[in-house]
């Protein structure tokens, strides 16, 4: 069962669940240092990704990934589910 963890990358934070807003794609995130993992990973260093990496993924805009936009025109939390 998904419990309260900490991030394993910087320790700082817990990780939340959060999901796109595009197509409600969730995954965890610790927004210390913006680690990213799919839903259903296990949350290890090596497994983690980086938030712009994902967003420039799916954004495909060059240069900056988020194109002027910012973390909440993208992505939200997922309420209800602690944190
Ligand atoms: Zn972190």
């Amino acid at each position: 069962m998904p419990t309260k963890q900490v991030c394993p990358r910087c320790g700082q934070d817990w990780i939340h669940p959060y999901r796109f807003r595009a197509d409600g794609t969730t995954f965890s995130l610790c927004t210390e240092c913006d680690s990213l993992w799919w839903l259903g990973e296990a949350v290890e260093v090596a497994r983690a990704k980086f938030l712009d990496d994902v967003v420039a993924e799916r954004l495909g805009v060059e240069g900056s990934p988020w194109g002027g936009l910012v973390w909440a025109d993208v992505i939200e939390p997922i309420p209800g589910h602690g944190g």
